[in-house]
């Protein structure tokens, strides 16, 4: 018998969009490449450029400014190097400052060695350190070269927003330079690339209801640039060669001006289900710890832990139920280590947390099933320790 099953991981990726798909199936038939000069390259280039100013419109960037990647982590690794120009000249970064909570893709530091890369703490709220942060630029050696620091916009496992828009002005009053992982609060808080300050911001399709394989760098201008990570054919003015992934960028740009679109009415349809869904949960669960509660978080994620219940087994519990959810961030391997987030964030790690994350096309139906779920696993749970 099959049963209805219940998408609630967002977060690790959404499905694809409607005006995705169907943008990717109009780019598929193009037959061009976009760097040819004829009719058909031609309507292929008119098709990345099309695309490439929906991404800049959701970022309020110039499309000038987005550079085209394959994935936010590739957008990561040509974004963090010590090697940066500025217009003609040679600028040198010495030291790379990432937040605790930063999603793999930064925290290893792309082209940084491993004894370039400081961590800037995070308080017990999941709050990113500013005072940290503060101090560790005071004591950046400037005649060594350039601080860049990442901080990311919203957290992937907790959904707690980070302070960016504070963290720049630090950034910019010692000089240095700022790139926000912006990938899970593109299409979930409005975004602006001047009133943030950042320098860089990374985006990634597959979060906002686009296709997989597509991303974006976008910079603030075009004179400060990393040095290429793919170098080749020149394609993206010579930051990123290889031709590119003509329908993936299509549906990238078709979804991130289906994202551009209804932002308040979204977030608060999300909001009210993410809310019922946490009410349903300590209804049934009273013991349950919900991360992030206190400080402000996007809309559509929540992040708990179930006392007695391993993340990596309340997981395959609630698959098993017909629910999919994370542990934690979802990592290639399908294994669940302990939550660097979690560790970062001072709560014992070793439970580990459960991910729940929404998207447009949640219904309250679905979120009804999945606090029934809820209350069975966490009922069973306690069963456990009680036998044990
Ligand atoms: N940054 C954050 C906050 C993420 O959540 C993810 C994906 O989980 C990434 C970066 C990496 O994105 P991509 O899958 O496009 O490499």
């Amino acid at each position: 018998m099959s049963r209805q099953r219940i998408y609630l991981d967002w977060n690790a990726t959404a499905p694809l969009c409607e005006p995705a798909r169907l943008a990717m199936v109009d780019a598929l038939a193009l037959p061009g490449n976009p760097s040819s000069v004829h009719a058909e390259g031609r309507a292929a280039r008119a098709v990345v450029e099309a695309a490439r100013r929906q991404v800049a419109m959701l970022v309020g960037a110039n499309p000038a400014s987005v550079i085209f990647t394959a994935s936010a982590t590739e957008a990561a690794n040509l974004v963090l190097t010590p090697d940066f120009r500025m217009g003609r000249a040679p600028l040198s970064v010495s030291r790379l400052y990432v937040s605790a909570i930063e999603h793999p893709a930064i925290r290893e530091g792309g082209r940084f060695p491993a004894d370039r890369i400081t961590e800037i703490p995070v308080l017990r709220s999941g709050v990113v350190d500013l005072e940290a942060l503060e101090r560790l630029l005071s004591a950046h050696r400037a005649e060594d070269g350039f601080a860049l620091v990442a901080i990311m916009m919203v957290n992937n496992e907790t959904g707690i927003v980070q302070p960016v828009e504070d963290a720049a002005k630090i950034v910019r009053s010692h000089g240095g330079l700022l790139v926000v992982d912006a990938v899970q609060a593109a299409g979930r808080l409005p975004l602006d690339m001047e009133r943030l300050g950042a320098d860089f911001l990374i985006l990634s399709a597959h979060k906002i209801a686009g296709p997989k394989g597509a991303a974006a760098l976008v910079s603030r201008g075009e004179t400060l640039m990393p040095a290429p990570l793919i170098r080749g054919g020149g394609q993206e003015k010579g930051h990123r060669a290889g031709t590119e992934n003509v329908a993936a960028i299509a549906g990238f740009g078709a979804a991130a001006a289906f994202m551009a679109r209804g932002l308040d009415a979204r977030n608060a349809a999300i909001g009210a289900l993410r809310d019922r869904l946490e009410k349903g949960m300590r209804d049934a669960a009273p013991d349950v710890v919900i991360h992030g509660g206190g400080v402000a978080r996007v809309a559509n994620t929540s992040f708990f832990t179930l006392p007695g219940l391993k993340a990596e087994t309340g997981q395959i519990a609630f698959d098993l139920e017909g629910l999919s959810l994370s542990a934690g961030a979802a990592c290639s391997s399908g294994k669940v280590g302990a939550s660097h987030v979690l560790t970062a964030m001072g709560e014992d790690a070793k439970t580990g947390g459960l991910r729940m994350s929404l998207g447009h096309s949640t219904t309250g139906e679905e979120i009804d099933l999945a606090i029934g779920i809820f209350a069975r696993v966490a009922a069973r749970r306690k069963l456990a320790g009680q036998a044990a």
